[in-house]
């Protein structure tokens, strides 16, 4: 026999943003296809049309691809399982419908929507349906037919027994069939249910795995009494851990930005946003944390994934973050944080690639970035007393001899360059008998007006350029001989 060729499929319904627990559902339907040389098919599961909300389709498409999760067969690419759109599928799906009716294993129920309603409001059929067709005589039936009366058609259950079944993940799983409601297949408009498409198009597409979210556990066995029903090879199940906040709760807004889009608004880098969520419930052999989609899908395996809750921590993904940042190729990292930049500095920077230097080892997300330049962008009003360091053995009388030699040396340069800069710094530091802290320490201190910065006083100095860098000598200068 051929090794059976892996597909999974990411089957999500056009409902608003990408959260992090369907990023999750994506890029592990995509590992596990990928580690296993097989296809991840993209399929849009809008059969409640209700429930569609505008443009959340293209949110899939970004998503999936600003992340790198690329699908081999889909609505936009094609490919030989299509269409991949169920509202484009819609007249696929009757003829299974009336197929199982034959085999007396769904019936037809005309049930009119009062008669439901009272049924759901009344107790007595336990919130479900009761039943009431299921055993109509064939005349009836035929009558009603006859007669136009709209119908639906309903998964016939099995009344008695249980259904069990292997998850990948969570094990052997039992459910009754007492607890099985007679579901909609198709409705009385000829569309399918969600969960009827769902399993004639994971069949007719071929797909061997299926992952999802583990509050799809519990209806599993009503899809498959579908495949049985069918005779069809039901796929593998992989059902995936809940994702909770730090406090154990199901993640919601509460803990933080729950949507990939937000996560990237806020500054975090597409890799790290799946680096995190990639480890929320599976863990390699090694433990290894850092990872790219790439490394991904070679170390990923269906037995590294838990049952437990994960945790989705913001702090990790902050380190994750910076990680990546570090790990980032200079001219991606320059790309990355330009319009920020821009935005801070209200137009083009021209020292854009020092800047880009003194940042990349330090930025944790893009979004703390005007907050990191803020010196530079703006003159800081500081404390005087920042001049004072023992380390240095300066003084507030020391500096305020010193400044102005400082601002006489930096304004005789013609050429603004950290070689130009720094050269003209050590001459000076030597000429008076000083140490380099002690020209560098009020240097900062003047231009920055903090005493931790990114990068030390030469390079804030060629950052400011020379105009503004004796501007805030001049202003320090008053300011400490006032
Ligand atoms: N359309 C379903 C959802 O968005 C997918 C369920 C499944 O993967 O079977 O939750």
């Amino acid at each position: 026999m051929s090794p059976e060729i892996i597909r999974t499929r990411y089957a999500p319904s056009p409902t608003g943003m990408m959260h992090v627990g369907n990023l999750r559902t994506a890029l592990y339907e995509y590992l596990i296809a990928k580690s296993m040389g097989g296809s991840f098919i993209l399929r849009i599961e809008d059969t409640d049309q209700a429930r569609q909300v505008d443009g959340a389709v293209d949110i899939i498409y970004k998503t999936l691809h600003s992340v790198g999760l690329q699908h081999d067969e889909g609505p936009d690419i094609g490919g030989a399982y299509g269409p991949y759109v169920q509202s484009e599928r819609r007249d696929l799906y009757r003829p299974y419908a009336e197929q199982l009716v034959e085999a007396g294993k769904a019936y037809r129920c005309f049930c009119s929507r009062e008669r439901l309603e009272e049924l759901r409001a009344s107790s007595e059929g336990g919130g479900g349906y009761d039943r009431h067709c299921r055993d109509l005589p064939q005349e009836e039936i035929q009558a009603l037919l006859d007669s136009g009366t709209p119908h639906v058609i309903r998964q016939k259950m099995p009344i008695q027994g249980s259904t069990t079944f292997i998850d990948a993940v969570y094990g052997s799983i039992t459910v009754d069939h007492r607890e099985l409601e007679d579901q909609v297949l198709l409705k009385t408009d000829g569309y399918p249910t969600y969960n009827f498409a769902n399993v004639i198009d994971d069949h007719l597409m071929a797909i061997t795995h299926v992952v999802r979210g583990s509050e799809y556990l519990s209806s599993t066995p009503k899809y498959n009494l579908l495949y049985e029903a069918f005779g069809w090879k039901i796929p593998t199940y992989v059902h995936l851990p809940l994702i909770v906040g730090s406090d154990g709760r199901k993640l919601s807004k509460r803990h933080g930005s729950t949507s990939f889009e937000a996560l990237v608004a806020e500054g975090y880098l597409p890799v790290a946003i799946v680096n995190a969520i990639a480890l929320l419930g599976w863990c390699p052999k090694d433990n290894r944390e850092l990872f790219t989609l790439e490394e991904l899908s070679q170390a990923f395996s269906i037995d590294g994934i838990s049952k437990s809750p994960s945790v989705f921590d913001y702090d990790k993904l902050a380190w994750f973050n910076a990680e990546h940042i570090r790990a980032m190729d200079k001219d991606a990292f320059l790309n990355w944080i330009r319009p920020s930049l821009e935005q801070a500095f209200g137009g083009p920077v021209k020292e854009e690639n020092l800047l880009a230097e003194l940042l990349q080892p330090r930025l944790i997300r893009l979004n703390d970035l005007p907050d990191m330049v803020r010196f530079l962008t703006t003159q800081q009003n500081f404390d005087l007393e920042l001049f004072q360091n023992k380390k240095n053995k300066m003084d507030l009388q020391k500096t305020a001899g010193l400044l102005p030699k400082i601002r006489g040396t930096l304004a005789a340069l013609t050429v603004w360059d950290r070689t130009a800069v720094h050269d003209s710094l050590q001459l000076l530091t030597s000429e008076n008998d000083l140490k380099t802290g002690q020209v560098m320490w009020p240097l900062r201190i003047a231009l920055s007006g903090q005493t931790v910065t990114p990068g030390g006083a030469i390079e804030i100095a060629v950052v400011l350029g020379q105009s503004e860098t004796l501007a805030r000598l001049d202003n320090a200068i008053a300011r400490i001989s006032a």
